[in-house]
């Protein structure tokens, strides 16, 4: 295993400091390791998922290499040649276990957002004092947009948020946490290839979704009640100024019928599992409030905005990888983690094998069947 940081790199390199996972401690589980603390339903600090990782690279005795990287992978007469900043070696099948956020993805038109705006992106910031005193417009309301814009805003700076395409969540439904819904009504488990729309389903933003100890749900809603204003996507930069598109009202419904829609597939799982008496009655959530009148435009030079946050999603960087396996838009092609050509393998990207693929619950048995797979193919080779 090459590492070309520490173990739990991305977790020390690319995190802010208030960051707290998503997904609660009881779903922390890796093969063979579970969080086993005090407080199963509570979200680990950045801090303690470093532990954990650690932890799980000691209790299996992973052989990593640390502060190596793979600067080139390319296909040899036996498998792949692999050129590393400390050596070159000869493999017969490769992982690729890169990762599916290595660089923030920010729009072209970026180039045009005048210098007198500080741009940030959730690699830069650390905490609100990263950033100018003043307005801040944050780009994107998934999961790192909501809880940047909800801290800068606490922080006293007024926050406009971008808003485009989003999953909307409830922290908590019926008593429990909305990850244990997607758990145990089976959703997260829908495999690759029963999805409908497999490449839609591969670029999904993340869900609005914060841990905190309060179990609080930080959506749309919570955030104007803050104080934060809502307007629609950033679409272009035109002399100084951003762009929004309008039509919020309906980015708003989709993401409610979306939700509702989810809420009901819960509802449904109870009824078919006749579990009714565990838990309190369904719930339906106030649609999100749309402002009475939103701005289309925002003077960038006029000092009401100091500083642009993107927030506008990840990708993977494939840089090093010299085997035509990775598309016009960067993502490598692949069918379930094997990849276009005999012994490269992937793991850890959206909906790989499963929809809870990209989460740390996600990897056990997508590893198991990709492994299997690598396993197959060495045998028939020897
Ligand atoms: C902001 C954010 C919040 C998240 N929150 C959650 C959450 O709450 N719960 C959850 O389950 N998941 C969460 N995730 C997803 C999370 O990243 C994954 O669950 C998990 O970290 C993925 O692990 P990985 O090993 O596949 O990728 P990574 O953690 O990205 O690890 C890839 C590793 O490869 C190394 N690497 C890359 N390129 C090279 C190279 N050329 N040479 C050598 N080494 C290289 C990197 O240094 C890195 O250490 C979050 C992701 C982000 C970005």
């Amino acid at each position: 295993m090459l590492e070309r940081g520490e173990v739990a790199n991305s977790w020390r390199t690319e995190r802010w400091d208030s960051l707290r996972l998503l997904t609660p401690n009881w779903q922390s589980r890796l093969p063979g390791l579970r969080y086993e603390g005090p407080d199963p339903d509570g979200y680990m600090t950045v801090g303690e998922v470093i532990a954990f990782i650690e932890r799980f690279a000691a209790v299996t005795r992973a052989p990593v290499r640390t502060g190596v990287t793979v600067t080139s992978v390319r296909p040899a007469d036996d498998g792949y040649h692999v050129t590393t900043t400390r050596g070159e070696l000869s493999c017969r099948a490769v992982v690729i276990a890169s990762g599916a956020c290595n660089q923030p993805s920010v729009p072209q038109f970026a180039g045009a957002v005048p210098p007198s705006v500080e741009q940030l992106t959730p690699f830069d910031y650390r905490d609100p004092a990263k950033l100018p005193d003043g307005g801040v417009l944050v780009v994107g309301a998934s999961a790192t947009g909501v809880q940047l814009a909800a801290e800068l805003q606490r922080s006293g700076r007024p926050v406009t948020l971008s808003v485009g395409e989003h999953v909307r969540l409830p922290r908590t439904y019926r008593d429990r946490d909305v990850l244990w819904w997607m758990d145990a009504s089976g959703v997260w488990d829908q495999r690759y290839d029963e999805v409908e729309d497999l490449t839609r389903a591969r670029r999904l933003p993340s869900p609005q979704l914060v841990g905190t100890p309060e179990r609080t749900t930080l959506d749309l809603n919570a955030l104007a009640s803050m104080g934060v204003e809502l307007v629609g996507r950033w679409a272009a930069v035109r002399d100084g100024g951003a762009l929004f598109s309008g039509g919020l009202r309906n980015v708003f419904s989709l993401a409610d019928l979306k939700m509702n829609r989810l809420l009901g597939t819960f509802d449904e799982w109870v009824l078919t599992s006749g579990r009714d008496a565990e838990f309190g009655p369904p719930e339906r959530f106030a649609p999100t409030r749309v402002p009475s009148s939103t701005r289309l435009q925002l003077d960038l030079g006029s000092g009401e905005i100091r500083s642009v946050v993107w927030a506008t999603g990840f990708r993977p960087d494939y840089g090093w990888l010299d085997v035509p396996v990775v598309d016009a838009k960067g993502q490598l092609r692949h069918e379930g983690g094997v990849a276009g050509r005999p012994g490269l393998y992937a793991l850890g990207l959206p909906v790989l094998r499963r929809r809870r693929s990209t989460f740390m619950c996600g990897i056990e048995d997508d590893a198991r069947e990709v492994i299997e797979h690598l396993a197959r193919y060495l045998a028939a080779r020897r």
